[in-house]
């Protein structure tokens, strides 16, 4: 089995399913790799990248996959664009490259095969024999990141002023009271409706304003 093949099984178990878009992803890394010339991800060079992914879709989870690069590494970054692109960092070297999925691989796909009607058929097949000169477009970039957002930062936490939770790697905003986090800032993404696990934690669903 080659490399291409053995990643398309592990992504298939770990994803649940394969689509086209894990194909994309697998050869997106895996020609990533080669550009840079990084053997050995889940090995001798597995502290060598960082990978930006730009969009929240089945390509990232496959680049994931064949980078090694996760969140709990420090070593994935999300830079939520809505493309179907990454940016591919070897820290070893300082040199980085992006790959753009082409949109003109769909048509590609339905030039090749021309019999089959499912566009997703069409590009699993195409997607797996391509020239990646036909699937990707290559950017040679610089990219560059503050101290706190490399992996093995170490720094001291801060607390909350306001809610007391420890906030790491210089999330903090400094405002009159002292630092607070981002949530207290104005960012939160959620709002709170009531605290702890007792009957009223569990009662309150989805807020009324969303329940017609
Ligand atoms: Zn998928
Ligand atoms: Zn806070």
């Amino acid at each position: 089995m080659n490399r291409l093949d053995q990643y398309l099984e592990w992504a298939e178990q770990v994803h649940g399913h394969l689509c086209p878009g894990q194909i994309l992803g697998v050869r997106m890394a895996l020609y990533a790799l080669e550009l840079l010339g990084i053997e050995a991800p889940h090995g001798k060079d597995r502290k060598r990248l960082i990978t930006f992914v730009e969009i929240d879709r089945c390509l990232s989870d496959a680049i994931m996959l064949v980078t090694g690069c996760r969140l709990g590494k420090r070593a994935l970054k999300f830079r939520d664009f809505g493309k179907p692109a990454a940016t591919f960092w070897d820290l070893q070297t300082g040199r980085a490259v992006r790959l753009l999925a082409l949109e003109s691989a769909k048509d590609r796909a339905r030039e090749l095969y021309p019999d089959i009607c499912d566009p997703r058929q069409q590009q699993s097949l195409a997607y797996r024999h391509l020239p990646n000169q036909e699937l990707f477009q290559v950017q040679w970039v610089r990219v560059q990141l503050p101290a706190e957002d490399l992996p093995g930062y170490r720094g001291a936490k801060v607390i909350c002023a306001r809610c007391g939770e420890p906030i790491s790697f210089r999330r903090e905003v400094w405002v009159q009271d002292g630092p607070v986090c981002r949530a207290c800032a104005g960012e939160a993404y959620y709002q709170v409706e009531a605290i702890g696990d007792g009957p009223q934690g569990h009662a309150s669903g989805p807020s009324e304003d969303h329940q017609p």
